[in-house]
């Protein structure tokens, strides 16, 4: 029997371990409502905060761009795809970020999958916090570098592994904000133990840009690692899909180490540019994000976190607390409601979802086993009534729980 035959079986596996993931076809209704395989849900699962992914001022740029520009970039960013579009975005992303130079990627997987091995090879040393998203991993294993992982926001850990470490290159690599926990970790201090240790930092924000800092700068700026307190060794990256509503991600930093991943990084080199069309978008994002539109959508953000926190804390309800459900801390708009067993993230999910709500249940592998959650996004988009409305809907599954039945 050929290998070939395999994959039934091997699909079949994962149903029987209820791993197969299903996607779903989605079209947008507007705000947070989206009709789903045909059902008219209210979504908490997408990552545009700042509800900029519909807006506008964003599809009119993209007309504009589209009348201009065309549509495709038609080469690599180092033939002719370099538009004039990217050029002028990756001038205005360094500003926004407070930072000497950029580099515009047309996505964020790419990006770490190309700087990281660029930074770092065979006989260097990598050290990685254990929660980091899936694309600095594979970076790092791309690198060929020696990989060590330490406990998630671990610094007293990574303090020890860098004393310990005898190689002359050594890069930390971290997510800013944590995608599946929505913790933050502290970047000044994870800072000062790469002076300490002449390591290069390089900090993934994808989830802080556009939301965290002053402005919506970032988590970087918010450390205060910016302007003229910014770092020779560290590389800021942030993605353009989620707060920012479009697509495509960027590096930034300083000049010689940005020039060195523009001469170096694979997955800029060898893809083709992304469209000017979604560099104009972009523009028009980053434009509304720093400023009072910005700062409004951030404080609308900020009272739907509030409001969702207010609603569930302990004590506010007391068949939603007897279940054992408890928010993550968290102050991001990723708001992780922790549950524990898989068959319970899924089943209470479902539950939801009956009554309108999107909220989709994350299960290990993608989180540590016995750690199932909800993972509820808000946005600037929701309306108090929609965050009351899943309040209302996780106390009304509390009183109801657990389901009866197999
Ligand atoms: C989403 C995400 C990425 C990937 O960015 P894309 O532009 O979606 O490819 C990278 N890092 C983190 C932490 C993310 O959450």
């Amino acid at each position: 029997m050929s290998w070939l035959d395999d994959f039934g079986p091997r699909l079949a596996a994962l149903d029987a371990q209820a791993l197969r993931r299903r996607r779903r076809v989605v079209r947008p209704e507007g705000g947070m409502r989206l009709n789903v395989d045909g059902e008219s849900l209210l979504g908490f699962c997408s990552n545009d905060y700042l509800g900029l992914a519909g807006d506008p001022l964003l599809r009119q740029a993209v007309h504009a761009a589209v009348d201009r520009y065309g549509v495709g970039a038609g080469a690599s960013p180092m033939v002719s795809g370099h538009s004039a579009a990217n050029a002028a975005l990756e001038q205005e992303l360094a500003a926004a970020v407070q930072l000497p130079r950029a580099l515009y990627f047309y996505a964020g997987y790419p990006t770490n999958t190309g700087i990281v091995p660029a930074l770092v090879g065979e006989g260097d040393a990598l050290f990685s916090d254990a929660l980091n998203h899936a694309c600095l991993i594979d970076g790092a294993r791309l690198s060929k570098a020696r990989i060590q992982r330490y406990g998630h926001a671990r610094l007293d850990q990574l303090a020890g592994l860098l004393g310990a470490s005898a190689a002359r290159r050594k890069l930390v690599i971290t997510d800013a904000v944590f995608s599946m926990d929505g913790d933050r970790v502290d970047l000044a201090a994870l800072h000062a133990l790469c002076e300490q240790h002449d390591a290069l930092l390089l900090v993934d924000d994808a989830h802080g840009f556009g939301v965290c800092g002053p402005q919506g700068r970032g988590s970087l700026a918010a450390a205060g690692l910016t302007g003229p307190a910014a770092s020779p060794r560290v590389l800021y990256m942030a993605t353009l899909g989620k707060a920012l509503g479009v697509a495509g991600a960027f590096v930034a930093g300083p000049e010689g180490l940005v020039e060195w991943l523009l001469q170096q990084a694979r997955s800029y080199t060898y893809a083709t540019a992304a469209p000017a069309l979604l560099a104009e978008a972009v523009r028009a994002a980053l434009q509304c994000t720093l400023g009072p539109e910005g700062e409004r959508r951030r404080a609308q953000l900020q009272a739907a976190i509030g409001r969702l926190r207010a609603g569930l804390a302990p004590g506010a309800d007391a068949a939603f607390d007897a279940t054992g459900w408890a928010l993550r801390p968290s102050e991001t708009p990723i708001q992780p409601l922790g549950i524990g067993d898989s068959g319970q993230a899924l089943a209470l999910s479902e539950r939801l979802r009956r009554q309108g709500l999107w909220v989709p249940a994350i299960r290990p592998p993608t989180v540590p086993a016995g750690t199932a959650r909800l993972r509820i996004t808000l946005s600037a988009a929701h309306r108090s009534a929609d965050v009351d409305a899943l309040v209302a809907a996780l106390r009304r599954a509390a009183r109801a729980w657990p389901p009866v039945g197999p």
